[in-house]
């Protein structure tokens, strides 16, 4: 039976939208005869689901991937990439504002056209968009169905009306924006991030809603390009998973660029006036009210596990912590599988796209992994940006794991001096005694691609020791851990090594 997708309709339109969604949910899209029984299904197209279902069909697999909206998932279309195009474009125009301390004038008038940076922003998510189109999945051999999936069975789901059966599956949902439990706030309207990347015009004010990395990303992004921006975050300090001097650098960084910072406030109602969102907030017994044209909510992610009918399934799943997995990423059903943020506690791409490839491994292909072997690095795209990899300071005392720690500021480095760029720091968390690297935070502009070459010497068990032997370019910002590499080799003679050192030298 063929069947014709209704089609789905992307909030905002335009020239770029309309070839996104031709891409990712083709209007005259025709879900393919479905094969009795597939050996996989995936439900679920983003990053997860992706890879999960190339993964397997190039090792000659069969398999249906279901996907309710757009193909690429929030990564493609309401998050990672939408969001890195917008901070591409805030920072050059925060350097061109900063030009004259590299010696150049800045026109007297630099203008910034929202409109113009937004329709980047979309030709981007739709030019990125050809590399995980349905016709291109189709063509790699993956069966593509585009509508709701929803189990009706163990062996059995239904996408609009047609009944597809499998061996396995693997679920990839992934997860949606959390909603703070605001009075008044639905009926006054917000933003979450499925929504924001639609804006044409910039807002004159905007209030966001906690200060995680996607909020703390975003103020910064849109302050730089003149919004007043103001975030309110129930908590007394920032990015609470991150180390103290980091997360603070950030603030500070935010606070340089004009951010307006409410630390343990709540907000706690919202109501329009005069066309104005005012919304009520509390400190410590004080309450106040901030007047905005926008609100933006970031306090987090909850898995997507509604509609699925993983009842009927026989799935075991909350509301709050999404899917139920094993260290093989086995649901409570063992040949049904789940990655990405719908199960996972580290909610990135990298995570969602490693954990994909481990399911589809333990569920088709002999060999098991365990996703608890993963070492994943993640960071927030701020300026300076916040990057980590392995375990915190506290992380290791817990464990009885003596940590030594060696800091290089960014602003002994001789790149970031020439570069302008010295806000941060690189620290590397070592097994004292040993030259085993146990973690590390980077703060830098480009702490993102930093941290690569330290998470690939974790996983590759490469110790410091060998770290220094390694030439690097210079100069370049990440010499910065050449010099911290340097620096543990400095601490590790032995008095008595250095004693015999000085005989042999002034013999
Ligand atoms: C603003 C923002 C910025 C971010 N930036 C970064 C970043 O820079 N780097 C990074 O690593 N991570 C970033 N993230 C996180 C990243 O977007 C997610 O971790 C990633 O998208 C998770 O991938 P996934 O495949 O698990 O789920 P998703 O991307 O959520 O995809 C799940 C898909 O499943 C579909 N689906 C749901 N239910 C059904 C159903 N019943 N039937 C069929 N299909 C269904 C959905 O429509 C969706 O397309 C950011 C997140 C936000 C909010």
């Amino acid at each position: 039976m063929e069947h014709l997708h209704p089609p789905f309709k992307h909030p905002a339109g335009g020239v770029h939208d309309h070839e996104l969604c031709e891409h990712v949910h083709p209007v005259h899209w025709r879900n393919p005869q479905p094969r009795d029984p597939y050996p996989l299904v995936v439900i679920g197209g983003g990053p997860a689901g992706l890879v999960a279902a190339r993964k397997a069909a190039r090792n000659g697999i069969k398999v249906a991937l279901i996907e309710r909206d757009l193909l690429g998932g929030n990564s493609l279309n309401f998050s990672s990439l939408p969001s890195k195009a917008l901070i591409r474009t805030s920072r050059l125009y925060a350097d061109m504002r900063n030009a004259v301390h590299y010696g150049v004038y800045p026109p007297a008038h630099i203008e910034v056209d929202f409109a113009l940076v937004m329709e980047r922003l979309r030709r981007i998510r739709a030019r990125i968009s050809r590399i995980d189109s349905a016709p291109r999945l189709s063509a790699e051999g993956i069966d593509v169905f585009l509508g709701a999936a929803a189990f009706t069975g163990g062996h059995t789901l239904e996408v609009d009306g047609t009944r597809l059966r499998f061996r396995k599956a693997l679920i990839a949902t992934g997860s949606r924006s959390m909603l703070p439990p605001i009075l008044g706030l639905s009926e006054a309207g917000y933003h979450t991030n499925e929504t924001i990347f639609d804006l044409t015009a910039l807002p004159e004010n905007l209030l966001i809603i906690g200060g995680g990395p996607v909020g703390c990303e975003l103020a910064q992004a849109l302050a730089r390009l003149g919004s007043r921006v103001i975030i309110v975050h129930k908590h007394p300090l920032f990015l609470p998973k991150e180390e103290r001097d980091a997360a603070q650098m950030v603030a500070d960084a935010l606070a340089r660029d004009g951010v307006e910072i409410h630390l343990n406030t709540n907000a706690m109602k919202v109501w329009v006036e005069n066309g104005k969102k005012c919304v009520q907030t509390w400190n410590d017994g004080n309450i106040a009210t901030i007047r905005v044209d926008e609100i933006l909510t970031g306090i987090g992610r909850v898995p997507t596990v509604s509609g699925l009918g993983l009842d009927a399934a026989g799935i075991d799943y909350s509301a709050q912590n999404g899917i139920r997995v094993d260290d093989f990423l086995r649901t409570s059903q063992r040949h049904i599988y789940a990655a990405g943020d719908v199960c996972m506690e580290h909610q990135f791409v990298d995570t969602a796209t490693a954990s994909a490839r481990i399911a589809v491994q333990n569920a088709l292909f002999l060999g098991r992994q365990r996703i608890s072997e993963l070492t994943i690095p993640w960071c927030t795209y701020t300026d300076p940006e916040i990057a980590h990899v392995g375990l915190y300071v506290r992380q290791a005392r817990a464990r009885g794991i003596p940590v030594i720690t060696y800091t290089v500021p960014m602003h002994e480095v001789d790149r970031a001096i020439t570069d302008g760029e010295e806000n941060g720091f690189v620290k590397l968390h070592i097994h004292d005694g040993t030259d085993k690297i146990l973690g590390a935070t980077v703060v830098a502009r480009h702490a993102g691609e930093m941290i690569n070459g330290i998470t690939l010497a974790i996983v590759a068990g490469i110790g410091l020791k060998t770290v220094a032997r390694v030439i690097h370019t210079y100069p370049t910002q990440a010499d910065a851990i050449h010099m911290a590499a340097h620096a543990h080799q400095g601490a590790g003679v032995s008095p008595w090594l250095a004693w015999l050192m000085r005989i042999w030298l002034h013999r």
